[in-house]
């Protein structure tokens, strides 16, 4: 929680201190309400949740005139961010089989880089882990999971440059079967170029490994700083596979938080885990209470 406070504080945190200076204001008025939509709105957050939070806010603090804004605001951004959401990671397979993990999204978003993470948190956990290096298309993606595999201290399991990135798939899936590890956690190919033929190669991808065994979890990765083209990018993606979890990448570096709500509420699909730099230990488990405390400083 210290460090998301850390990270958060330079970017994140300006969106908590704003709306907090607002709402901390003598007189709620029409301007008041109105720039706390404008912070909120700037954070990304989206239109209908903006409005939604804006209504609970002026029914609790100025019609029934609660006394703490700082209170009201952080239950009311901690509903909106979704409590109760489900945010458990699905990394254990049945019947002996491992758990797969699937890893989407565009290139640049941080895929590569949090498949290394993530294989370094489920070691951390005493996990036996795989990882497929399905990004085919970049030679540096192959290279860079390499080295994270290295680091971590785990098996990639990689073909030559330009290999069909199911084959990839299936082989590291092939491989975690063959050893019995728990978890296999498969980089994909982050082409964005048009959605038939991304759906054709995730759907193969899906598929060959589901020849063996069954996807557990399908993570979506979205860098935070994209805005709104990274919502349309996400969309694209969420209706070619079915995604189970997001993952929140360069929180560090962005002042749109907000993007949790939205897209949450875009895919129906809970933030399960978030980037907060580059360095191996920069992915935290998604919290809401956690966040929104970091938020407010
Ligand atoms: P991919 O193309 O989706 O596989 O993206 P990469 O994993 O190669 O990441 C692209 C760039 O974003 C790299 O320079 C990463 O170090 C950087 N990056 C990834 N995640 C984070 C994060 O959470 N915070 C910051 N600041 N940088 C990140």
């Amino acid at each position: 929680l210290t460090r998301l406070r850390q990270r958060l504080a330079g970017s994140q945190g300006a969106l908590g201190r704003g709306l907090l200076s607002l709402l901390s204001r003598d007189r709620l008025d029409e301007d008041t309400w109105e720039s706390i939509e404008d912070t909120l709105l700037a954070a990304d957050v989206g239109v209908a949740p903006t409005q939604e939070l804006v209504e609970h806010l002026r029914t609790r603090l100025r019609v029934e005139g609660e006394a703490d804004p700082r209170a009201v605001l952080r239950e009311e951004l901690v509903n909106l961010v979704g409590p109760d959401l489900d945010r458990r990671l699905h990394v254990t397979g049945e019947d002996g089989k491992p758990g797969v993990v699937l890893v989407v999204g565009v290139n640049g978003a941080g895929k590569t880089t949090t498949v290394g993470k993530l294989a370094r948190i489920l070691v951390a956990e005493d996990r036996s882990v795989v990882l497929g290096a399905a990004d085919t298309f970049r030679a540096a993606a192959v290279e860079q999971l390499t080295t994270w595999g290295e680091r971590v201290g785990v098996e990639v399991v990689r073909g030559p440059e330009g290999t069909d990135p199911a084959s990839v798939a299936f082989e590291a899936v092939k491989e975690g079967m063959v050893h019995g590890v728990d978890t296999v956690v498969v980089d994909t190919a982050g082409r964005l170029q048009n959605k038939a033929g991304l759906m054709d190669e995730l759907g193969k991808v899906k598929r060959v490994i589901e020849k063996q065994a069954p996807v557990t979890e399908v993570l979506l990765v979205l860098d935070a700083t994209t805005g709104q083209n990274g919502m349309i990018q996400a969309r694209v993606f969420s209706e070619v596979v079915d995604v189970t979890g997001i993952v929140l990448t360069k929180l560090d570096g962005s002042a749109k938080g907000g993007i949790v709500v939205a897209v949450q509420r875009e895919l129906g699909v809970p933030v399960k885990l978030v980037g907060l730099g580059e360095g191996a230990d920069d992915l935290a488990p998604f919290d809401a209470g956690a966040f929104v405390d970091a938020l407010l400083g």
